[in-house]
């Protein structure tokens, strides 16, 4: 059976079956023009907009507040909720750090717009790493030992972030993806190694990959990830501002994008069956039994040719590549 859409009609003053649109809204917000897209319900006898559901108005009015925040370059929860994410700190800290009122970041998530003087300094914090170590160090005392550790401890890690390109990679992979095993993580820098090679010409990561009984391996990432085994890994950094991405370039991110969404999509399994179809894995395991370690260096060049030769450079290609070589 259908599932049959009704809403209440105030101007019909019945229940109708409505239509649901994507529409451009200009509505007057805190005495300014806002413009902002929405699924619009409506009637289809008279055209009167309806509330398709219980949460519609809420929704409405979000979309709403997002567009004006961003129509006056005010920080969005979205954001704000980076920040927290980014340095592990709670709503309180974080009103504490920026030296505002306690409950201000709270609010915020209540439904207030911050100022724009507000905004600026947590837009602030979240690019700058330096900015926020500053804060925290003049407003320390007024937050508790437990808190400063964990914050120190998320500091270690943001900065290991800052200086290797890899880490950085390596934390985009994890937070992109919708799950990620060790296993299945190892294949993916592969792949992005290649598929930057065929996208850009140039080498992605400096590390040395090498040809192991399971697939391809990047023995510097390997030891940060072994103790997750065959489960996902789950402590990855949900922030792609500051130190965060400093290290890669935009069309680096295509690239590893590219591949988060084609390899991405298929099990650690069978990336490691597709690994061992490729050239530069094969060529490295040759006179080893399929049972039997091994740790041969694969060769750049050898993968960056696979990789442009098989134009493993746009979404279309690289699916058709899957395709073939699962199928093989
Ligand atoms: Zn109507």
């Amino acid at each position: 059976m259908n599932k049959m859409n009704y809403a209440y009609c105030s101007e019909c003053e019945d229940l109708v079956e409505f239509v649901e649109k994507e529409e451009w809204i200009e509505e007057e917000y805190k005495g300014q023009m806002v413009r902002f897209q929405f699924k619009v319900g409506r009637c289809p006898e008279c055209g009167e907009e309806v509330a398709t559901d219980l949460d519609y108005i809420t929704r409405r009015t979000e979309a709403k507040m997002e567009a004006y925040k961003k129509q006056n370059g005010i920080i969005l929860e979205r954001e704000i909720k980076e920040i927290l994410e980014k340095y592990n700190i709670g709503k309180e800290n974080l009103s504490e750090i920026a030296g505002f009122g306690k409950v201000t970041i709270k609010r915020y998530f209540a439904g207030y717009i911050p100022s724009k003087e507000y905004s600026d300094i947590l837009y602030k914090i979240l690019d700058d790493e330096e900015f926020f170590i500053e804060m925290m160090e003049e407003n320390r005392h007024k937050i508790n030992e437990k808190a400063i550790q964990k914050v120190s401890d998320r500091l270690k890690e943001l900065k290991e972030i800052k200086d290797s390109k890899t880490q950085q990679v390596v934390n985009y992979i994890i937070t992109n993806m919708e799950e990620v095993t060790p296993l299945g993580l190892q294949k993916l820098l592969a792949f992005s190694q290649g598929v930057n090679y065929a996208l850009n010409k140039t080498r992605l990561l400096s590390d040395q990959c090498q040809a192991w009984q399971h697939g391809y391996v990047y023995p510097s990432v390997y030891g940060q990830y072994k103790s997750f085994r065959y489960g996902p890994i789950d402590n990855g950094i949900s922030s792609m501002h500051g130190c965060m991405l400093s290290k890669v370039t935009t069309e680096e991110i295509k690239a590893i994008d590219l591949v988060i969404k084609t390899f991405g999509l298929y099990s650690p399994k069978t990336l490691e069956l597709i690994s061992h179809k490729q050239r530069p894995w094969k060529e490295k395991r040759n006179g080893y039994l399929s049972t039997q370690p091994g740790n041969e260096i694969v060769d750049e060049e050898s993968l960056k040719d696979y990789f442009i030769e098989n134009h493993l450079n746009t979404e279309e290609n690289i699916l058709s590549y899957i395709m073939k070589e699962i199928r093989k």
